[in-house]
């Protein structure tokens, strides 16, 4: 299970007014949130490096062509079964990517045709549906299936119908079916979002490619949840999301105990669980502004998944309300009480450095214009006075981030 590509992909903005929080690189992605804080607000910068980044130009077939070749080595040098995870919230693109649209191909469909023309008498497909918690077979008129264990320790399906795929037209009637069958809601991004997990299972060349699209992981609030079952849809799907990662979570750090029996999407993956399964997972990011919060909890889960410590989270600027105010007089307050990711952060040590730095300044500041106030000001002392004052400004604006705000001294 240490077998794993992380992918993520931005999609393009259609809201006329929106702005992008995100920055997307070749392999680094970059969110930047507002975070409202007591002193103002702040811009926060998260960083993240996956495998690899598709910006809001790429297409479908760009996300296929980066892992297809990968995909069928595993399955038919290698010899080993492939798991294909999407994960997002609603509205960013899961489905899109999977199943495309009447203008582009999706990924079910590029990789069936492949197959086809690798040998079209070997593919079987069945393909089921998770809702609230219970399997549903989406090819034979939504029929309600159970996973039973078998001697193997293995789950298996009761009654799940396969199909057999041997030309292009078996590929669009199965793709018809799934849209036709699949369960739809209503959420803030999408009038026909899907609020459940669709596993695909592609049998080819005796090993499982199990393809993924899973059900928006927002949060309650951004959903539109008005009633107790949709209350309860939204809770199971967390459920399930969160009992994924932990048994991803513990299979990549070897935990001896992988809790996969807690929901049926993790029962029905038991057997790609395993060291010879080759796992790729997708994130699809919406990049709106008023989505921001969703994007960086998604990219968290996935860099939990890989156990990968998230290479950032800087407050970049000073907090935008407040202004510098050169006649002021300063009071500096390092706040030392920082949490651990900025603690290790070059930025941190650097201004822990200049913090005694700040303070003697700050006492030859006071010294410099209690002298002036006495003599009644001379030039030479008033020049001396300014330049302290701004080296002392210049430093607190580098790190005014860490730093309370600019306070009027009471004394004065
Ligand atoms: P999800 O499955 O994540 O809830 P969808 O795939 O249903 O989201 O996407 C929501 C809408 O946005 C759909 O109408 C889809 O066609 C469109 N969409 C998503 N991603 C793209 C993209 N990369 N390019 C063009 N349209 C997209
Ligand atoms: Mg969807």
């Amino acid at each position: 299970m240490t077998n794993i590509k992380i992918l993520a992909r931005v999609k393009p903005i259609f809201k006329n007014n929106s702005k992008s929080c995100l920055e997307v690189e070749e392999n680094e992605i970059s969110v930047n949130k507002i975070q409202k804080k007591c002193n103002g607000d702040h811009l926060v910068k998260y960083k993240y490096q996956f495998d690899q980044m598709f910006d809001d130009t790429s297409v479908n077939w760009d996300i296929y062509n980066s892992i297809y070749i990968d995909i069928l080595k595993n399955m038919m040098k290698f010899k080993n079964n492939v798991t294909f995870y999407v994960y997002g919230e609603t509205g960013s693109g899961k489905t899109h990517t999977l199943l495309g649209n009447s203008n582009e191909k999706g990924f079910l469909n590029l990789m069936l045709s492949d197959m086809l023309e690798i040998n079209k008498n070997n593919i079987h497909v069945n393909v089921t549906e998770i809702y609230n918690n219970k399997c549903y077979d989406l090819i034979n008129d939504n029929k309600h299936v159970y996973q039973r264990e078998n001697g193997k320790n293995n789950f298996v399906l009761s009654s799940s119908t396969i199909i057999k795929i041997e030309s292009k037209k078996d590929i669009i009637e199965l793709h018809n079916k799934i849209i036709n069958n699949r369960k739809v809601g209503i959420s803030s991004e999408n009038n026909a979002s899907s609020r459940s997990h669709l596993l695909i299972n592609i049998k080819f060349a005796n090993k499982n490619l199990k393809i993924l699209d899973l059900a928006g992981c927002e949060k309650a609030k951004n959903s539109i949840c008005d009633s107790r079952e949709k209350f309860k849809e939204n809770g199971v799907i967390h459920q399930s999301l969160f009992v994924l990662k932990e048994c991803i979570r513990s299979l990549v750090s070897n935990k001896p105990y992988v809790p996969f029996r807690r929901s049926e999407l993790t029962k029905m993956l038991k057997h790609s669980f395993d060291n010879s399964c080759k796992t790729f997972i997708l994130a699809t990011l919406s990049q709106d502004e008023s989505n921001c919060g969703t994007s960086v909890d998604v990219l968290n889960y996935i860099s939990d998944i890989k156990n990968i410590k998230s290479i950032g989270k800087y407050n970049l600027l000073p907090p935008i309300n407040s202004k510098v105010n050169v006649n002021e007089k300063v009071h500096v307050n390092v706040n030392e009480n920082v949490n651990e990711n900025v603690q290790g952060s070059p930025r941190f040590q650097l201004l822990y450095k200049n913090k005694h730095f700040l303070k003697n300044l700050q006492d030859k500041e006071n010294k410099l214009l209690n002298e002036m106030i006495q003599k009644k000001s001379t030039d030479n002392l008033f020049d001396d006075y300014s330049k302290v004052q701004q080296k002392k400004l210049k430093l607190i604006r580098k790190f005014n981030g860490k730093l309370k705000p600019i306070e009027q001294n009471k004394h004065n």
